[in-house]
């Protein structure tokens, strides 16, 4: 398990588009300061869990309460291994 303080997550908003889906009109995404992890205001039902890709992330799961979506950066998984 990885729990670090940039566990702290930046909402979406005008100055910081969601990266996965480019929300910038309210802050109903959450994304880490890095940017590596998201959590996308939109669940996703058409994609598969660690396999579909959105730009340069890779779609995690959707959320226990199926409200959003987690997305992980390419980059992040990489750097697991
Ligand atoms: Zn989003």
């Amino acid at each position: 398990m990885t729990h670090t303080h940039s566990d702290r997550l930046i909402r979406s908003s005008r100055r910081n588009p969601c990266p996965v889906c480019k929300r910038t009109k309210d802050a109903d995404c959450a994304f880490s300061p890095d940017r590596a992890r998201v959590i996308c205001h939109h669940p996703r039902t058409d994609l598969i869990a660690r396999v579909s890709q959105v730009g340069e992330y890779t779609f995690w799961k959707n959320t226990s309460d199926h409200r959003a979506a987690v997305f992980l950066l390419d980059e992040f998984e990489r750097r697991q291994w």
